[in-house]
């Protein structure tokens, strides 16, 4: 067995039950094979063993009380997984999947993540099993308000900086930082994703989505080709999904799917953003209710999905774009996309295609934007954030999404070139782990053993 499926056994024995973690850790130490071959610095300092371990995990009780006055428990997480490039940066997740298991695997691909975009940030994350949907905004703020009681210990502008994910938005963000704000005196950038006028950034709502197009368009930029007129399948009806269709359709793309925990939409004419931000950012509702104003589409609900996958990714199209959550596209999917005509593939949700899926991407060439490059543009905005925050300034829409832009482009370039040092043009997942490994183990190395 090789080094590095040595160490991927080891994990499995002392960290057990942890399935996500494993897929996460095998596909990035798997693909830095021809890296550890080609420099022996990083066995010999014990680097893989390291990195696997988070510096910190942090498990808390989160208790809040109902409307109907029941006393309710949630598990509370943050995983502080690297900080040799800066503070940890990562996301809050409130959604009943949550698990050890899932914070571990984000907060491990957000140090890779976070050294792509070039800025000073470390890797973390965070989140508790509260599903917020169904819950009042009275229930939700109690929750928020407990969580950070214990959460404030452990954050800071300079030690760790939250921010949200998949069930955690404005609303949440907005109980998050008051309840900080109170409990520590304190007004500055310890979370990212805040309101516009108390410390927010222009543009860090749209970042990831946009940023998810900007990397599909320098993929195919590359390959002589672009998104304009390109038929498009978007999953998800979030923040990722709902600013990636804004952006395709600002580029002349014509997005025609998106879905939601209850089913699939399919647009043929192209999706209509004003219905769908009203639904989902306004009324939080299901996607059901899109067919009252366009009764042409067609709704899927999930109880008639192919048993082997999802009905978003079984419609013709050019381009795919799943921004909904992990292993949303299974191998069945993936042969489907390309049986159908899909020659681009970026990721707005973190590792939301199984492992065989991505073979199949890699096998047939086509441009495949793995998720912790073509969704950084995210994390990326939130530093963008804490520098305005820093310098007590606020900086234009033009200038955040110009940031935005370059800064996609350049963590596109580092991937593609270290795709092609390694002798493999075009494989994107190899180029963006290496990467980003090597400015995180280089800084291990140069910091002495920690
Ligand atoms: P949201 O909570 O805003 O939206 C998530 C969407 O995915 C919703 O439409 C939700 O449906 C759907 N969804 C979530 N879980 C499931 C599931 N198990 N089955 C079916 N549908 C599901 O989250 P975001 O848009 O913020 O996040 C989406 C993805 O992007 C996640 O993988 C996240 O980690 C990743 N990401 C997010 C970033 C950000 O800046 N927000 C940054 C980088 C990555 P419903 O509406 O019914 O709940």
């Amino acid at each position: 067995m090789s080094y590095v499926h040595d160490i991927l056994e080891s994990l499995r024995r002392s960290s057990p039950a942890q399935a996500e973690f494993y897929q996460a850790a095998e596909e990035v130490l798997e693909s830095l094979e021809p890296l550890l071959e080609a420099d022996s610095r990083y066995v010999r300092h014990g680097i893989i063993r390291r990195i696997v371990e988070p510096e910190r995990q942090i498990l808390f009780r989160v208790t809040w009380v109902d409307d109907d006055g029941r006393v309710q428990v949630n598990k509370g997480y943050r995983v502080q997984f690297n900080s040799a490039l800066g503070p940890y940066k990562g996301g809050l997740r409130f959604h009943p999947t949550v698990t050890s298991s899932v914070v571990k695997f984000l907060g491990f691909e957000q140090i890779f993540k976070n050294a792509l975009t070039g800025l000073p940030i470390g890797g973390g994350k965070g989140g508790a099993d509260f599903d917020p949907k169904g819950r009042s905004d009275g229930e939700v703020m109690r929750f928020c308000q407990s969580f950070m009681t214990e959460l404030q210990r452990h954050i800071g502008s300079v030690i760790d900086v939250p921010a949200g994910d998949i069930g955690v938005g404005a609303r949440e963000i907005g109980y998050l930082y008051g309840t900080y704000r109170r409990l520590t005196g304190r007004f500055d950038g310890a979370i990212t994703g805040k309101g516009l006028t108390w410390g927010g950034s222009l543009g860090r709502k749209e970042a990831t989505g946009y940023g998810c197009v900007y990397f599909a368009e320098n993929m195919l930029n590359e390959r002589g080709q672009g998104l304009q007129g390109a038929i498009c399948l978007v999953s998800g009806a979030g923040n990722v999904a709902l600013y990636t269709i804004e952006k395709l359709l600002q580029m002349g793309a014509i997005p025609v799917t998106c879905s939601d925990s209850t089913g699939t939409i399919h647009h043929p004419g192209g999706i209509d953003l004003t219905v769908l931000k009203a639904l989902k950012e306004r009324d939080r509702c299901s996607l059901i209710g899109y067919l009252d104003a366009h009764p042409d589409a067609e709704f899927t609900p999930v109880a008639d999905y192919p048993a082997d996958g999802h009905a978003v990714w079984r419609y013709p199209a050019q381009a795919a774009f799943p921004c909904s959550t992990q292993n949303e596209l299974t191998a069945a999917d993936a042969a489907a996309l390309l049986g159908n005509g899909v020659t681009c593939v970026s990721e707005g949700a973190n590792m939301p295609s199984e492992a065989s899926a991505v073979e199949l991407f890699l096998e047939a060439g086509i441009a495949y934007g793995p998720g912790k490059a073509a969704n950084a543009g995210g994390v990326a905005t939130s530093q963008l954030e804490m520098q305005q925050n820093a310098g007590l300034t606020r900086w234009s829409m033009e200038k955040v999404d110009a940031s935005l832009g370059a800064i996609m482009a350049g963590i596109f370039r580092r991937a593609s070139d270290t795709a092609v040092e390694f002798g493999q043009p075009g494989n994107l997942v190899l180029g963006a782990n290496i990467a980003g490994f090597r400015l995180v183990a280089d800084a291990m190395i140069e910091q002495g053993l920690l």
